[in-house]
């Protein structure tokens, strides 16, 4: 199936099982308790922390995104956490990103290094070198976050199959219709759903997706147990999200774009990184294993006042951490500690339309410059 094929067919999944007088648009079902007559407990809804009507709606959703099956999580962190939890033991080695997003690395080694598992984090940019020997599972994440370093996937496949590696891939800043490492042989992949799948940036969701059916279970067991579970309300707001989600991508694509050359063009700026640039050591890699990208891109400002005063002052630019929102917002990362110079923006090219977008950060950069 092509992408289209299967972005039209989510529009209409559970169209078969309509009954006349049905509600076309999902149900919020926020109940925490189910009506259980007589032995009753093998019921596909027993009680909240198990099921719940809402994220199974969410996760057909999410599953035909995926081509796999998905289960849903209150936050990318709490997908992450479930991914830490069930695949990894006392003793085990594991590898995660050195750059990539913050929380991935402090969880592993405030939480999981105490209890006995070597933490190695390396940078995505050098993922792979050393391979993957005695390592008992990678998390991946590619594009990083906010670095835009790629590495290439089915190679890091390929060594992880070599040496046993249990192998996943945070796959936020691209996507499932940008990128699915599943197909391309990827274990486990986990998204932030928080960004841009939900995209309006009123609810936190995250999702873990995998084609095999053991570890689908024991990721849905460890749900049930730990009870990071997602709120109804939020699994509605990101299936309502998730409607919009390829139309919002191609204009947040094509606005990355133009941002890009605009960025790169002005004499303020040191730096651009966008995968979609050809000359960004991204580029080659992202052009082989992305359908796109992306809505990310950075610009290092050669001061970092400049920074502050173009981020505080243009128009069309929220001041906001996060991404993958339909406004285009920036941020310097300096001021959460990335390792990352002082004058770096990381910046998600929101849905505006292009031409006033263009001219509102151009005007912008005149002025702090002037
Ligand atoms: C935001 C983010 C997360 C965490 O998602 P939350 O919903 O904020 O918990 C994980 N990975 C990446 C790459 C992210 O950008």
């Amino acid at each position: 199936m092509t992408d289209d094929e299967i972005f039209a067919r989510l529009l209409h999944l559970g169209r078969e099982g309509l009954r006349a007088g049905d509600a076309i648009a999902p149900a919020i079902v926020p109940s925490a308790v189910y009506h259980l007559p007589g032995e009753g407990t093998d019921l596909p809804y027993v009680y909240g922390r198990y099921g719940n009507p809402t994220w199974t709606k969410l996760e057909a959703a999410l599953s035909e995104l995926e081509q796999a099956e998905a289960v849903a999580f209150p936050s990318g962190m709490a997908a992450i956490a479930a991914l830490y939890f069930t695949q990894v033991r006392a003793g085990d080695r594991i590898v995660i990103p050195a750059d990539g997003y913050h929380a991935t690395k402090t969880l592993a080694l405030t939480h999981l290094a105490p209890l006995g598992v070597t933490v190695e984090p390396r940078p995505v940019a050098r993922f792979l070198e050393g391979g993957f020997e005695g390592v008992r599972f990678a998390l991946l994440e590619t594009p990083s976050n906010p670095g835009l370093d790629v590495c290439d996937i089915a190679e890091a496949l390929r060594l992880a199959k070599a040496s046993g590696t249990v192998l996943a891939v945070d796959d936020t800043t691209a996507t499932p219709l940008l990128q699915r490492p599943l197909d391309l042989g990827a274990d486990l992949v986990i998204s932030a759903d928080t960004k841009a799948l939900n995209g309006h940036s009123d609810a936190l969701l995250g999702h873990v997706a995998t084609r095999d059916p053991a570890k689908a279970a024991a990721i849905r067991e460890w749900r049930k147990l730990s009870g990071a579970i997602p709120s109804p309300f939020d699994a509605w707001a990101v299936l309502r999200g998730l409607e919009t989600l390829e139309l919002r991508l191609s204009r947040m694509q094509a606005n990355a774009a133009a941002l890009a050359e605009i960025f790169a063009a002005s004499p303020l700026i040191e730096r651009v990184r966008y995968p979609g640039l050809k000359d960004d050591p991204s580029h080659a890699v992202s052009a082989r294993q992305m359908r796109g990208f992306g809505f990310m891109l950075s610009a290092t400002f050669r001061d970092p006042a400049q920074a502050d005063r173009f981020i505080a002052s243009c128009a069309m630019v929220q001041s906001s951490t996060s991404f993958g929102g339909v406004r285009t917002s920036a941020e310097r990362r300096a001021r959460w500690g990335d390792q990352v110079a002082p004058g770096f923006v990381r910046i998600s090219a929101g849905c505006e339309p292009t031409a006033p977008l263009s001219a509102a950060i151009g005007r912008a950069l005149t002025a702090v410059g002037g």
